[in-house]
């Protein structure tokens, strides 16, 4: 494959550019376009024009030819051979060029690496979450090996320093290439980049370091926690290895509904049932309470439906500061379905007395009550 773009436009320099002009305008280039680190589509294709453009010019020779006879005079001199330059890693070009230590090196799997971290999902009841809870959950995790203590050897044995890296993790491995030579550093195959050969694996681990287990754990749920609240457990997540630190534990929380309560952050929502009689004569009724126990509300005379009461005190525990909120009673005054033939007979006979009351905002529930006595 070659380019019919001029290879100055390429790298964008202009033909007197000296080599070391030449060789910035491609490392800057080639840092932005090299398919290690550009997954756009025509990332390759623009890197192999810059890689060409980049090999004639940096050639005097080479650079000569193409000066005076264009692409022609190359084509024939480079003898069509395509070096594949972006098989080559990115950080091992950078390295040739400009030596050591330009760009991160190939991860080694030695030293301390840390455990992952984990989520689980803890649904509570409703009660728990108001009131907190210390709950138990079974996680399935990887621990350090309790056999090895994680170095991976059987007990009484040591593991031996790798002799193909000599305790490395890397091995590095000269290649020819247009660029002169490349020192190529990869993990070392024998060892897996561990730099120790582990010779007799540990019989509980098999040689792993880690294990799989199902800890249970006890999470101290705090009172008047939500739902979607994230509740970290710190290093309960995944160990880690050669000393790394362990991850964290995420316990999501969810919240079961209840049949009598419904929350509003910090208050609790109760709809009371009352009958009409309750309603306009007034009456004391029992309030059950999210923690047991009743707590005595009176209603006055001539509670419309939906007034709402507030029982102090009885409501979720604030999270942050000290105190509870309130218990938020909704009066829900339901109108009778079945009424016996007795009970028809007084409201038909409460309802004469009403045609002397004057029109007032409790005649839509007196209309509801009549259309429920005349059966409508
Ligand atoms: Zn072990
Ligand atoms: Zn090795």
């Amino acid at each position: 494959m070659t380019t019919t773009r001029d290879y100055y436009e390429i790298l964008g320099v202009p033909r007197t550019a000296s080599a070391d002009e030449l060789k910035r305008a491609f490392y800057k280039l080639a840092r932005q376009y090299h398919p290690d680190v550009n997954k756009e589509p025509d990332a390759a294709a623009k890197f192999k024009e810059i890689n060409e453009a980049y090999q004639v010019l940096s050639d005097a020779d080479k650079r000569a030819m193409y000066d005076r006879f264009g692409q022609a005079g190359v084509n024939n001199a480079a003898g069509g051979g395509d070096p594949g330059f972006s098989d080559i890693p990115f950080n091992d070009i950078f390295e040739s060029l400009f030596g050591a230590g330009f760009g991160a090196r190939p991860r080694s799997r030695r030293g301390p690496q840390p455990g992952a971290h984990l989520k689980i999902a803890l649904t509570l009841e409703f009660e728990e979450a108001v009131f907190g809870a210390d709950k138990e959950i079974s996680v399935p995790r990887l621990e350090t090996c309790p056999s090895c203590k994680g170095s991976g050897a059987e007990p009484g044995t040591t593991p031996t320093r790798c002799p193909q890296c000599r305790g490395t993790g890397e091995v590095r491995r000269a290649t020819q290439s247009i660029f002169g030579q490349f020192i190529n550093v990869a993990p070392c195959p024998r060892c897996n980049g561990e730099g120790e050969i582990i010779s007799t694996p540990c019989h509980e681990c098999g040689g792993q370091k880690r294990v799989q287990v199902m800890r249970k754990l006890v999470v101290k749920v705090p009172p008047g926690v939500d739902g979607g609240t994230q509740i970290r457990l710190q290093g309960e997540g995944e160990a880690g290895t050669g000393g790394g630190p362990n991850g964290h534990l995420y316990v999501q929380i969810a919240i079961k509904p209840h049949p009598k309560f419904k929350r509003d952050n910090q208050d609790l929502l109760y709809e009371l049932p009352l009958n009409f009689a309750q309603a306009a004569l007034g009456a004391e009724i029992a309030v059950p309470t999210l923690e047991g126990g009743d707590e005595l509300l009176k209603i006055p005379a001539g509670t419309q439906n939906g007034k709402t009461f507030r029982i102090k005190g009885k409501g979720v525990p604030n999270l942050k500061r000290s105190g509870r909120g309130d218990l938020i009673v909704t009066a829900m005054i339901a109108v009778p379905t079945h009424l016996s033939e007795k009970q028809k007979a007084l409201l038909r006979e409460f309802a004469r007395t009403l045609e002397d009351t004057p029109p007032s905002e409790d005649k839509g529930f007196f209309e509801q009550i009549k259309d429920a006595i005349m059966g409508s």
